[in-house]
């Protein structure tokens, strides 16, 4: 039986495409040895990527933290560029393209960069629809420590997100969707891949973002919000608080808004906000 092959396309920062099953990497460029570059991801849809400078803006801060050269943006708008122009735009109609930098070959010289564009993954259309349930998993050191300790490099989108998919594979493997890091004090942070956002009598509320990744998707919905009156608060919240919420959903640029069903397997209500939510964020109506 042959499964189909998920579509990828890869374009380099002089605009060029370049085919999928063709190495693009030296076996000892540092992204790959050492999970040393950044990287970031931008939601497409329907031809456009409509948040793109705000990722390109977080690329170079991320690059900033970790002392990379400062990411060439005209090359990624290129790049993404090219793949927004030959993607089937009617086979898959959402997408999501990473753009990657890494610090190069171990022997030193220029670093890497290209940019990739995918569909998104299914899991994406169920967590926006179904909702996620999500597991507590303690990151082991407090918000404030890491202000001090920027080798931990807080704030950056760094290509080390191993542990950030092995806490991913944790929840799956216990009966959950995705997980969501606490404090060892109990400090509500971010998921792996995800900001997390409240509903706390009628407010929208959501972690301070001290050592943890500024989302843009939360930006966004605070832009769309504002002329409505709709205000994302940040806020020193302790997992206490989750058993009093009116709603939580994890966002992020491809999933946008999911809705999270339980916590450590207790049921978290539906919040009267979400339609408003999925509005101010384009969420796409389900696929039939
Ligand atoms: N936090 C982490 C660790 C992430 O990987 C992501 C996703 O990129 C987010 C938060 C949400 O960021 P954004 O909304 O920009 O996708």
């Amino acid at each position: 039986m042959t499964t189909a092959r998920p579509v990828q396309m890869i374009a380099l920062l002089d605009g060029s495409l370049v085919d999928p099953d063709v190495p693009l990497l030296r076996a000892d460029d540092l992204g790959v040895v050492r999970g040393d570059g950044v990287f970031d991801v931008a939601f497409c849809s329907h031809g456009e990527v409509p948040n793109l400078e705000a990722h390109l803006d977080r690329l170079e801060a991320s690059a900033h933290i970790l002392g990379l050269p400062k990411p060439d943006r005209a090359g990624y708008a290129r790049a993404v560029t090219a793949l927004t122009d030959a993607w089937d735009w009617d086979a898959n109609p959402e997408a999501i393209v990473r753009m990657v930098e890494t610090r190069g070959s171990e022997l030193g010289g220029e670093p890497t960069c290209w940019a990739m564009m995918m569909p998104l993954a299914e899991s994406i259309y169920r967590d926006r629809h179904e909702g996620v349930r999500v597991l507590i998993l303690d990151r082991g050191y407090e918000a404030e420590e890491t202000v001090d300790l920027p080798w931990l490099l807080p704030g950056a989108k760094s290509l080390s997100y191993g542990i950030n998919m092995a806490a991913q594979r944790w929840a799956l493997n216990h009966g959950a969707d995705d997980a969501l890091f606490v404090t060892p004090n109990g400090h509500l942070l971010e998921g792996p891949t995800s900001t997390l956002l409240l509903d706390l009598d009628g407010k929208l509320q959501t972690p301070q973002q001290d050592g943890i990744l500024a989302s843009t998707t939360l930006r966004r919905l605070m832009d769309a919000g504002a002329p409505e009156g709709i205000t994302v608060t940040f806020a020193e919240l302790h997992r206490e608080v989750l058993d009093r919420v009116d709603g939580a959903w994890l966002i992020s640029s491809g999933r946008l808004l999911a809705p999270i069903t339980s916590v450590d397997g207790k049921a978290i209500p539906r919040s009267p906000m979400h339609a408003t939510l999925a509005r101010l964020l384009k969420v796409p109506a389900p696929r039939n």
